[in-house]
């Protein structure tokens, strides 16, 4: 199936519409792409019908459904204790930590280290343009929860953290579900997130297509944790 790529705001693409996305963001001088989709597509190929510059590639964070096309580039950045979970990804893998900068030329991106849905999630933050790309830690579908990955003491930080900065934050991109978010979604997973910790959510069991565990809260946000 041919896939496009979908316009998202002034020079932000979503280059791998369908089950996880990834975002292109074009500078003056250089590219940011998060994440690569799930590489069923030629992510690279388009990228180039929508620019020809360098490509600085970024990794939200080690899961194999954001890393798909990795092996297009020669080289991705991403947090430390993520790269040390990357399985079969034959990519030249950099640690990039809490504060450090993409500058794009004309657009600077800020990392932000987001930890609970994997020990090493980050986020990419554009202050100027109120932007933030977040990988799965933000959805309207069910974030992944799972044993001995996800930690949700560490994501109920790290979703205050987010609502600390809701002055500096317009527009949430998420890989999963509706591509576009805003901070209330952050309300609604951290109010989520403590019902589920406290064991307040009842599960639904799921057999198919994986078996897990769904905790939807009734405010619509929830969790899946599959068993392992
Ligand atoms: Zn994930």
């Amino acid at each position: 199936m041919e896939k496009k790529a979908i316009n998202i705001a002034d020079g932000v693409w979503n280059v791998a519409p369908g089950m996880s996305a990834a975002y292109l963001v074009v500078g003056k001088d250089r590219a940011l792409l998060v994440d690569t989709g799930t590489g069923e597509t030629n992510i690279l190929e388009i990228i180039r019908e929508i620019t020809d510059l360098p490509i600085v590639l970024v990794a939200t964070h080690h899961h194999g459904d954001h890393l798909g096309g990795a092996g297009y580039f020669d080289r991705l950045y991403a947090h430390p204790r993520d790269i040390a979970l990357m399985e079969d990804v034959k990519v030249y893998a950099l640690p990039v930590e809490e504060g450090e900068l993409f500058d794009l030329g004309g657009r600077i991106f800020e990392v932000i280290w987001l930890p609970g849905h994997t020990p090493g999630s980050i986020a990419l933050i554009d202050r100027q343009n109120k932007l933030i790309l977040t990988g799965d830690t933000i959805s309207d579908g069910p974030v992944f929860m799972i044993k001995g990955d996800s930690d949700p003491d560490d994501y109920i930080k790290s979703l205050d953290r987010l609502l600390s900065m809701s002055g500096d934050i317009d527009m949430i991109l998420g890989c999963h579900g509706k591509n576009v978010q805003d901070i209330e979604m952050v309300k609604k997973l951290k109010r989520a997130a403590v019902d589920f910790k406290a064991g307040k959510i009842k599960p639904i069991h799921q057999t198919d297509p994986m078996k897990a565990d769904l905790y939807i809260h009734e405010n619509g946000a929830g969790f899946i944790s599959p068993i392992r």
